[in-house]
């Protein structure tokens, strides 16, 4: 596969930091229709999407400005934030970001790859 078409990336816009990158670069979260927000890896769930670097301070980012909310035009609870981080924190290849930021809510080791 050697193939290099300059074909236009679509680029999305982190609901943390706000700026705008590739959207294989971010993590989609998805409002549901039935109202359940959560990460959609694969980016392929039907419902809102928002999206978030993947990393912590992003969406820690996002919390704070409670930016999600106003994308995904509903309410996030605390909870919701805290799922999302778990999550993100499990997706994560190597940790990456973790180290240094603000205190993370479960620590998740040993599960490997
Ligand atoms: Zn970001």
């Amino acid at each position: 596969m050697t193939v290099q078409r300059v074909r236009k990336v679509p680029l999305r816009k982190c609901v943390g930091c706000q700026e705008m990158k590739a959207k294989r670069d971010l993590l989609r979260i998805v409002l549901s229709p039935d109202g359940e927000v959560f990460l959609d890896p694969t980016g392929k769930k039907s419902g809102r999407g928002a999206y978030v670097c993947s990393q912590i301070s992003c969406l820690q980012l996002a919390r704070k400005k409670r930016a999600l909310e106003r994308a995904l035009k509903t309410s996030v609870p605390d909870s919701v934030y805290s799922r999302l981080a778990a999550q993100m924190q499990g997706l994560a290849p190597d940790g990456a970001g973790a180290e240094g930021a603000a205190g993370r809510p479960q620590p998740q080791e040993g599960a490997g790859r």
